[in-house]
């Protein structure tokens, strides 16, 4: 095969793998077919890997070390993935898509310094392609292990923030801009430049997001990894790589297209979520109930309540992720429905830990898809229902959000449990959830806590059933 037909090959790959690409997004749509969407992707990926290795511009002495350094991803990639619950996943995919955004980075610097040691001045292209990969790449590394650690809580949820912060972080956009301007029109500058570009884009990343705290979270994450990938797809620019350029490109539109979704899910602008808690030094709110006791049922309690409903609403969240309840659930759902209870689920678009955390258990469990109601269709049923069941959730049924303008999760759509006639929630303690804010409902009149593990409540409740 000579050298033109050789890189036909190659490309010819490379659009077998962005075909894959395109349509697993598609069987990604559903969860029936979302599996075979993996599947393909790994397809897509694994030949595009294995046709770069055919690339003539590899040095065969590199191979080896190519080899090694595809063996430590693939073991430090597997392990994790293996052992990591379900319910930790969102922070590793944070990791993850830091990790991307750190190589490609690393990408742009080696480029750099390697038109440096050359003295070799790059088209515009690859100029500007170089220095807005190492910024993009930069601050999504940062941003994401900010994002990660939040999510782990090796630090806080909440919002992180001081007097002025919103200035400081528009005077290093300004200067981080500035610094790229004066390099692209320099032509050849020092390695210090570019260093200093890294160092100002990695502060840049971490200021952005240490303010950005509480149910506003999901959307950070989305929208790094739509970061992620326009930094790689700057990088096949770089690279002249036709496959990172459209796997890039892929993953920067479909992120930023899940990015406004969630937004608009949630009712809030980008720029609201991004800016608005920078400076924003919250005073701890008080509750209007502090003396309030909560009302604790016990297991029985709560059998006899939802055996006497007409219609039971299960909104789980979180919680029940923990627990691992979701099979409970349906055990308990199936013995309700023999006893002529209608018994549905409300599924809040960020409840949980990613987007379709809820969904993915529930189908887990079984439960048919046409029982799941999103929030716009369950909020007009919760006033004709006997009963809204709260296993694990906190945030998404905080009526804060309706009535608090302090609060950080004020004007996020909610399900409307509290018009339900009985809430009942089961959760451990009356501990706050990932916002790490109070919630008034637990203390409604029209409110009984069955505290304990969700799987073992649920399953004491499935019990009791058979009494009635
Ligand atoms: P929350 O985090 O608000 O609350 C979960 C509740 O579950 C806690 O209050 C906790 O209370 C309870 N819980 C934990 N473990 C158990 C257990 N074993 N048994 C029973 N209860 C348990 O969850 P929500 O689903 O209501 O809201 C999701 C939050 O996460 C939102 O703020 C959202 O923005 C954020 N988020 C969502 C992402 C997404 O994509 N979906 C991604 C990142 C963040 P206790 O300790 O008392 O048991």
């Amino acid at each position: 095969m000579n050298a033109e037909q050789l890189k036909q090959t190659i490309d010819l790959a490379y659009l077998f793998g962005a075909v894959c690409f395109i349509l697993a997004m598609k069987l990604m749509n559903s969860p029936v077919t979302a599996r075979r969407g993996n599947r393909l992707s790994m397809l897509g990926m694994a030949v595009a890997i294995g046709a770069t290795f055919f690339n003539p511009a590899i040095r065969p002495e590199n191979l080896l070390l190519i080899g090694a350094a595809v063996g430590v991803g693939v073991v430090g990639g597997l392990i994790p993935a293996y052992r990591v619950q379900m319910t930790a996943m969102p922070q590793m995919v944070a990791l993850l898509n830091g990790l991307g955004g750190g190589a490609v980075a690393l990408v742009a610097l080696y480029e750099f310094l390697d038109a440096l040691q050359k003295a070799h001045v790059p088209e515009p292209v690859q100029r500007v392609t170089t220095v807005l990969s190492a910024i993009i790449g930069t601050i999504s590394f940062s941003g994401s292990l900010i994002a990660y650690g939040k999510l782990q809580e090796l630090l806080p949820g909440r919002a992180i923030t001081f007097k002025g912060h919103g200035t400081v972080n528009i005077l290093l956009g300004a200067f981080t801009l500035a610094l790229a301007a004066m390099i692209l029109m320099m032509g050849q500058v020092t390695a210090a430049a570019f260093f200093a570009l890294i160092g100002l884009s990695f502060v840049l990343g971490i200021s952005a997001v240490l303010p950005i705290g509480g149910a506003d979270m999901p959307v950070v994450i989305s929208l790094l990894n739509s970061f992620t990938g326009c930094a790689a797809g700057l990088a096949g620019f770089v690279l002249i790589n036709n496959s990172l350029l459209i796997g890039g490109a892929l993953v920067g539109a479909s992120g930023l297209i899940l990015t406004l979704l969630m937004c608009r899910a949630m009712n809030r602008t980008l720029g609201h979520v991004l800016f608005s808690s920078a400076g924003h030094v919250l005073v701890a709110g008080t509750s209007t109930k502090v003396a309030k006791q909560p009302k604790s049922y016990s297991v029985e309690d709560a059998a006899i309540l939802m055996s006497n409903a007409n219609r039971v609403i299960v909104v789980p969240g979180y919680g029940m992720a923990v627990a691992q309840a979701q099979h409970q659930v349906k055990e308990m759902a199936g013995k309700l429905e023999a006893m002529g209870v209608e018994v549905i689920y409300a599924v809040h678009p960020v409840a949980g830990r990613m987007p379709g955390h809820m969904n993915v258990l529930l189908a887990e469990a079984d439960v048919a898809y046409d029982k799941l109601y999103e929030l716009e269709q369950a909020n007009p049923l919760f006033p004709e229902s006997d009963v809204a069941l709260v296993i694990g959730a906190n945030d998404v049924v905080n009526p804060a959000a309706r009535t608090d303008p302090n609060s950080p999760i004020y004007g996020m759509p909610i399900l409307d449990v509290d018009k339900a006639r009985t809430v009942i929630v089961s959760k451990r303690s009356m501990n706050p959830g990932f916002a790490g804010i109070e919630n008034d409902l637990f203390l409604n009149d029209n409110t009984v806590m069955v505290f304990g593990n969700a799987k073992t409540t649920i399953g004491k409740i499935t019990a009791a059933l058979d009494n009635y």
